[in-house]
């Protein structure tokens, strides 16, 4: 069993666009980095779309006829791990979008250009993954040819991106799964806001760094930070985060 894609192993996008412009430009992107697209374009149609299709990759436009892309992503949430790519009007869209808890990966906003989405899927696909698209199957590796991180009670098998507290396994998305995974692979290294963006998203835009932000609070949350319990993930004020040290 090896690490990363396997050959012949086909990645699968789903594009929920109502303009037709843009979905052709998005649908003929991911088509020339070698995922075999589905494109719909409404938010109903594209949670049965991810139900039908199982995508790991799906973009979302914000403005979408019927349910919008907020609900969509919700709904697709529930049922997918799938990255998503919230697709947006607007620039300071954003940051009020961030605030929501929408489970979206990345956003982008209107316009784009191809290789900036090329750019950003990349980045999220860089990393050597064993499901094979699949967050339901779970093929079993020897444990010796598993990467496994451990912190106080947290584990993590990069290879089989599972993460567990205290042997329960914990409910990550991708991204919050990747935050981790860098923070634990070096532990006492201070990481800034823009190291993480460039190592898990792909981007070297400051501007981004409250993508940085809201992610690591998901994560902490669902680690099972609290205000008095434990601390898992140190905030060092005024450069960035890192694990924190064990008693
Ligand atoms: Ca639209």
């Amino acid at each position: 069993m090896s690490t990363g894609t396997e050959p012949g192993a086909e990645r699968r996008a789903l594009v929920v666009e109502d303009d037709e412009d843009i979905r052709a430009l998005i649908e003929f992107t991911l088509q020339t980095q070698g995922f075999a697209v589905t494109a719909v374009d409404s938010g109903l149609a594209g949670v049965d779309a991810v139900r039908a299709t199982k995508p790991d990759l799906v973009t979302l436009d914000l403005g979408l006829p019927g349910i919008d892309g907020i609900e969509a992503c919700r709904r697709i949430r529930e049922i997918s791990d799938a990255y998503v790519v919230m697709i947006t009007a607007r620039d300071d869209e954003i940051d009020r979008l961030l605030g929501l808890e929408t489970g979206a990966d990345d956003f982008i906003s209107k316009p784009f250009s191809a290789r900036e989405l090329k750019a950003r899927v990349n980045a999220m696909f860089r990393r050597p993954r064993t499901s094979e698209g699949s967050p339901v199957t779970h093929v079993p590796i020897p444990a010796d040819e598993h990467e496994v991180l451990e912190h106080g009670p947290l584990r993590v098998d990069v290879d089989g991106r599972r993460a567990f507290r205290d042997d329960v396994e914990l409910e990550l998305t991708r991204t919050e799964f990747d935050l981790l995974t860098e923070l634990m692979r070096t532990p006492a290294r201070v990481w800034t806001r823009e190291a993480l963006l460039r190592s898990v998203w792909g981007t070297e835009w400051a501007s981004d760094t409250h993508l940085v932000e809201v992610h690591v609070g998901n994560l902490r949350r669902k680690l099972g930070e609290t205000r008095d319990g434990p601390r898992y993930i140190r905030t060092v004020r005024g450069v960035g985060y890192r694990m924190e040290l064990a008693d």
